[in-house]
């Protein structure tokens, strides 16, 4: 850990349990999932499956979502059996009593978990694929996440969006280590502004109008009660999570960070730094190379601004190595 101030922090992750904790699929296979497999280590899993949840045996013969005069249903065609009712009244169960996630990744293409990408059919016999929506867990837990990311095993495959998703659970679970306290719900000001200091590289690369406005909340000028200031960050945190951030807006704040040397380095480090953004722009190195020059011109200077910055490792250091291959990152993110 390049930051020794606060422990790291572990992702408290709900999962997909058929994703390599349990043999719970219809066909009591578990699915081996390499990303999946490597993060185990380093987060809190909380593991669900909604089918043996709510009452269903394995092995089982499969469901499918079928849509039908405007409503879902979980269908089993090999018993004409509809699971609707059942699996919602598992839903109601389960939310009521939904903890604080950081993250969640879910079955792909499952008529029950997953989060997008699940065969819809039209009819109950005979039918045909009528479009592609979300399974029934997977559209719930949408619906009442709060704006924590969910993906699929299969989006995570994809480097910029895996990047994306590790850095968003590591800087919510930091929020929810550092700022508040789960066992009396206190929240602490100064844990906000230590948090709020610690993350404003990283949020200057994902959306600087976002890091402004958090920034405004921060300084409090209206004398707002520290509940309302905590809030108003906690609300407008998974807005600035949206998506990636672009190329443009990550090299302004490389170049940023690079600024706080401007009077310590050569002239041949100067344009070594130089020459790897523009490598970095044409996605010909991954971000860990920039990252990890000013890393270490931070420890070589001392530099503790730095050192704190998330920006410089935003996950723990063996998720980058592991994973840091540079590969399909043009289909998920914008120049
Ligand atoms: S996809 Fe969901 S419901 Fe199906 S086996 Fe996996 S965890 Fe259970």
């Amino acid at each position: 850990m390049l930051n020794k101030g606060n422990p790291e922090p572990r992702p408290r992750v709900l999962i997909s349990r058929c994703l390599g904790f349990d043999n719970c699929r219809y066909n009591a296979a578990v699915v081996k999932d390499e990303f999946v497999e490597q993060l185990k280590e380093s987060i809190e899993a909380v593991t669900v499956c909604p089918e043996v949840e709510m009452g269903l045996e394995t092995p089982r013969e499969p469901v499918r979502l079928v849509e039908w005069e405007g409503e879902f249903h979980l269908f089993q065609p090999a018993t004409g059996k509809d699971y609707t009712e059942k699996m919602n009244d598992f839903l109601d169960r389960w939310f009521e009593k939904i903890p604080q996630f950081d993250g969640a990744i879910l079955k792909s293409r499952s008529p029950s978990c997953g989060p997008g990408d699940v065969k819809v059919f039209n009819a109950f016999e005979q039918p045909g694929q009528a479009g592609k929506s979300s399974g029934f867990f997977g559209a719930r837990l949408k619906d009442e996440s709060g704006g924590f990311p969910i993906e699929d095993e299969g989006r995570l495959k994809n480097f910029t969006i895996r990047e994306h998703f590790l850095t968003s659970i590591y800087t919510l679970a930091r929020f929810r280590m550092q700022v508040c306290s789960e066992e009396d719900n206190s929240c602490l000001i100064s844990g906000l502004v230590a948090f709020h200091q610690q993350n404003k590289m990283l949020f200057l690369a994902y959306n600087d109008p976002v890091l402004r406005e958090l920034g405004r909340i921060v300084a409090n000028h209206n004398r707002l009660p520290e509940k309302n200031i905590i809030d108003e960050y906690r609300n407008l945190l998974p807005e600035l999570l949206n998506g990636p951030p672009k190329y443009s807006a990550m090299i302004n704040s490389l170049q940023h960070a690079f600024g706080g040397f401007k009077h310590d380095l050569s002239g041949e480090e100067k344009k070594l730094f130089l020459n790897t953004l523009e490598e970095y722009r044409d996605e010909r190195v991954p971000l860990s190379v920039p990252l990890h020059l000013l890393k270490s011109w931070a420890v070589r200077f001392d530099n503790q601004y730095l050192i704190d910055q998330t920006l410089l490792q935003p996950y723990p250091l063996e998720l980058v190595n592991i994973y840091d291959s540079g590969k399909g990152r043009s289909s998920a993110r914008t120049a």
